[in-house]
């Protein structure tokens, strides 16, 4: 008999145990006739400011948009040059062009694959920055009070990738996204809050800015029909997600607690010389992937698949290195998120994984 695959995430064990409380969340919405910025967007966004401990939740179509609509609200545009990671997967160095601004690269550290702060304070002495993206990655919190302590005194403001990090704390007990100016979330179902399709949000504490992102996510309107902000586009929630996302939002916690605890399962009981953990982790890291680091990746994915483990590359190609640039930033070298594209390799974690296929990924991992 074929062994049954362990995956990295499964969607469908994830919606299973909630799937009652969603279609009778969704059967609501569609007999109310409310369907675009209606009573369950205005609860979500009330619900996720106070989750995460600020005062303005700004919910939109997507973790993209929210990007880059928050790169506009704080001014930026053409030619504007914009702190940013390489190995998110481009998110962030996106948003940068699409506002016309010049993404300036900073390095990671190598255990936690965060934009690594001295790299930052080399890069604040050494040009004017307009602002400064900082990636949460894996759902690990990056030094963020060590960067938003730099920016302050720099003057330039910092906006907070919380996409892979809903729920991540610092040991005073501050979520990811309420340390920087602006927090972004995305809600793409495989995040660790995630909609039933796309969704994002923004979440900041300044009103002026919060008024600023309601409008450019409609437009630019500042009433109906009057275009009062440049910039402004169709970026809505549907009220069928945050419909969605308000069932969710009270068991992101025990899910983040989950995740948590696998990956500390994996880091305490994976002994092998060949494979790089990450040590042990508290509230600061939510298990969004547990990524681990090797030499011999290729060797180490075959060995895993034959064992009917999957396993992905998260992420293979370094933003400074995509194709799309040709030869714009050839002159561009990050020696550790370069390391880190051709090594990381990301395991099986999320919340309904069971114990049984946990210890089946460490023997796995041990035998290697
Ligand atoms: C998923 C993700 C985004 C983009 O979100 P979308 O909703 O897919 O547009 C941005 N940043 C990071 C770090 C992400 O993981």
């Amino acid at each position: 008999m074929p062994i049954e695959v362990v995956p990295v995430n499964s969607l469908r064990r994830h919606i299973e145990a909630i799937e009652g409380q969603l279609t009778d969340a969704a059967n609501e919405v569609i007999r109310s006739g409310y369907f675009v910025l209606g009573p369950n967007v205005k609860a979500f966004e009330a619900e996720f400011a106070g989750y995460c401990g600020v005062e303005h939740c700004v919910s939109m179509a997507n973790g993209t948009d929210a990007l880059e609509l928050s790169l506009r609200a704080l001014g930026i545009r053409e030619h504007d040059r914009v702190a940013v990671v390489a190995n998110a997967a481009m998110y962030s160095t996106t948003a940068v062009t699409a506002c016309g601004g010049e993404p300036v690269f900073i390095d990671v550290l190598a255990d936690e694959a965060t934009m690594d702060p001295a790299a930052l304070a080399a890069a604040l002495a050494a040009q004017p920055l307009k602002a400064v993206v900082v990636t949460h990655l894996y759902g690990r919190l990056a030094h963020i009070q060590d960067l938003v302590e730099q920016c302050r005194r720099a003057g330039v403001p910092v906006v907070e990738d919380c996409a892979q990090a809903h729920g991540a704390a610092s040991v005073d007990g501050r979520k990811a996204g309420a340390f920087g100016d602006i927090g972004t979330f995305s809600f793409y179902p495989t995040k660790n809050l995630g909609a039933l399709g796309d969704g994002g949000a923004v979440v900041c504490r300044d009103t002026a800015l919060a008024d600023r992102l309601r409008q450019l996510r409609q437009y630019g309107w500042s009433q109906k029909y009057t275009n009062a902000l440049a910039g402004g586009r169709n970026s809505r929630l549907d009220e069928i997600q945050a419909g969605m996302l308000r069932c969710m939002l009270p068991l992101l916690d025990g899910w983040n607690e989950r995740r948590r605890a696998v990956a500390n399962r994996y880091s305490a009981n994976i002994h092998n010389g060949r494979i790089a953990l990450s040590a042990p982790a508290g509230q600061e890291y939510v298990g969004h992937l547990y990524v681990a680091r090797t030499s011999e990746r290729a060797a180490l994915q075959s060995h895993l698949q034959q064992a009917g483990i999957q396993s992905e590359i998260h992420y293979p190609i370094p933003d400074h290195r995509q194709p799309c640039f040709g030869e714009r930033f050839l002159a561009t070298t990050l020696p550790v998120t370069e390391t880190l594209c051709e090594t990381v390799i990301t395991l099986p974690c999320f919340p309904e994984i069971t114990d049984e296929e946990v210890q089946r990924v460490i023997d796995a991992c041990n035998q290697f």
